[in-house]
């Protein structure tokens, strides 16, 4: 029996399957890419069934916002690394089709808006030709593998993960035996010993690692699994396993094969794997992955040293001597397409012709010769623009799609975020980063969870009617993994501006030399940051 055999025996009988697992079994998500391309792109949005709608996922499309025939389409970046001929690519896409717009995620993908059904079939061949896809971006599958965008030239980091990142793309995109998972599957993979891909939020992740095996010293991965944002967030759990790099594709392979048949399909709330790894425990996942993998070795020598936020801002030196990389600021992610071109005329007249995307929404440009700085420096994009060395709140402001396109928001985000880190910098000044994420809603895509300060919307009633408003959490980091904590503090949206300088000014005021917001929390504790709020909250 195959293994797409095996899960329809598996499943198709279960009576308790949530209406979106029936979906599936009907059709297979992947499926729905022959007919976007044969029948829905000639015959019109009206054409199109429901069920596939729902399948659009896995052609990387999702309904804009107010459904009124225009698509979101999410481009995978494996690893967070293009070649300029691909940002051209995308660049051109986002100005035939795209009214001009492009975002880079959380998760080093790329963002179109405005697209429209008949556009479909030129963009997947013109991404294909480019060697993109924006297959499997979306849907219960494996979606963007997150790794480091400094792959290749890092000095922090102990080994090239780009062919693992290749290896991993090529055995899992298109790949049916796990195209039917329960929910959306995350992979991250890097050997940076900053943690700069957010190990501990993906389902699965790798981390640096050696171990000294048979009087030889190995370098590869120490092995997390289960964690997820969301509205019941949860870090990933270490597997007491090390793995080789030749051995990563094996393991991931047997880690998605466990959550495939084993996850949660009766509850979308409650099918991401990290509901399976709460469960099981991680001795168990391990015990049921060697079954299926074979016998690894036990964890080795962590590597990593702490977390970098995933910023990389100014020119730095790389691996190779002579040679830097540039860590430019995208104001939250959000770029036009003459932008990107010009970020890839940059990329092959400086560097190596490559860009990075980072999952703070920001990029890179990679491998710049010591002679070509000063004049990399002059350049009108970096000095207007992308900054080297962006203002404190702007430069670490993280948001998400928010009401402008999203269909589950509740509030606006994105240019509200901006405007908001903008109107900070203009009135306080702080020399240290203050990470501050604003979503739309629970799902976190803006990865609220792991902010200095998170902003989570909602609507609040008052005496004018619905208006929009922010929770405030503050104290997330992964630098000792720990979620943000939720304070007593519904702010409206225009007292949030004002609030926040009040916030940040206690802060300032209270905290030692150069500490960091989230350590300023643990130190002063939750209580402390409450009373603030409240004294904050009577004077408005
Ligand atoms: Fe939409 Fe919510 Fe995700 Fe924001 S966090 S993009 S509002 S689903």
């Amino acid at each position: 029996m195959s293994m797409a055999e095996r899960k329809q025996w598996k499943w198709a009988d279960d009576p308790s399957l949530n209406k979106m697992e029936l979906t599936k079994l009907e059709k297979d998500g992947l499926d729905v890419i022959e007919t976007i391309i044969n029948t829905y792109s000639k015959e019109g949005f009206a054409s199109i069934e429901p069920s596939d709608m729902d399948r659009f996922k896995w052609a990387g499309i999702y309904q804009q916002r107010p459904k009124d025939g225009h698509f979101m389409m999410r481009v995978r970046i494996p690893g967070g690394i293009m070649t300029s001929e691909q940002a051209r690519v995308l660049a051109k896409i986002a100005q035939d089709y795209g009214r001009d717009l492009v975002d880079v995620t959380t998760r080093q993908a790329v963002q179109f808006h405005w697209l429209t059904v008949d556009t479909f079939p030129d963009i997947f061949e013109r991404l294909a030709a480019a060697g993109l896809s924006s297959f499997e971006a979306c849907g219960d599958c494996p979606r963007q593998i997150m790794g480091n965008p400094l792959a290749g030239i890092d000095p922090h980091e102990v080994l090239d993960t780009r062919p693992i990142v290749a290896e991993l793309e090529k055995f899992f995109l298109l790949n049916r035996d796990f195209s039917n998972l329960p929910r959306k599957y995350k992979m991250s993979v890097s050997a940076n010993i900053y943690n700069a891909a957010h190990a501990q939020i993906n389902d699965l992740a790798f981390t640096p690692a050696k171990k000294n095996i048979a009087g030889e010293e190995v370098i590869g991965f120490h092995v997390w699994v289960g964690g997820g944002l969301s509205a019941k967030p949860y870090l990933a759990k270490q597997l007491d396993v090390f793995v080789r790099p030749e051995e990563v594709v094996k393991v991931a392979a047997g880690v998605t094969t466990l959550f495939r048949d084993f996850g949660y399909r009766q509850k979308r709330t409650h099918a991401r794997l990290k509901f399976l790894v709460a469960d099981w425990g991680p001795e168990k996942f391990k015990e049921e992955l060697i079954k299926l993998v074979g016998e690894l070795e036990t964890s080795g020598e962590d590597l990593t040293k702490g977390w970098n936020g995933g910023y990389f801002y100014g020119l730095h030196e790389q691996r190779q001597p002579g040679y830097y990389y540039a860590g430019l600021s995208v104001p939250v992610g959000r770029m036009n397409a003459a932008e990107l071109i010009e970020l890839a005329r940059l990329a092959d007249e400086y560097g190596d012709g490559t860009i990075g995307t980072c999952n703070t929404q920001n990029v890179l440009i990679r491998h710049i010769a010591k002679e070509k700085v000063a004049a990399f420096r002059e350049e009108p994009l970096i000095v207007n623009r992308f900054k080297l060395k962006p203002d404190t709140f702007v430069g670490y402001a993280v948001s998400c799609t928010g009401t402008e396109y999203c269909n589950l928001a509740l509030v606006e985000t994105k240019e509200r975020m901006r405007l908001l880190a903008q109107y900070l910098d203009e009135h306080i000044e702080l020399d240290t980063p203050l990470r501050i994420h604003m979503i739309g809603c629970p799902n976190s895509c803006g990865q609220r969870q792991i902010a200095d300060i998170g902003l989570q919307g909602i609507k609040v009633k008052t005496p004018e009617g619905m208006v929009e408003a922010f929770d405030v959490h503050v104290g997330g980091t992964l630098e000792v993994p720990q979620f943000n904590r939720k304070l007593n503090a519904r702010v409206t949206v225009d007292r949030l501006g004002a609030f926040l300088v009040q916030l940040i000014t206690f802060y300032k005021e209270e905290r030692l030399e150069g500490e960091e917001y989230w350590r300023y929390v643990e130190r002063v504790g939750l209580e402390r940051i409450q009373e603030q709020v409240d004294s904050i909250l009577q004077t408005a």
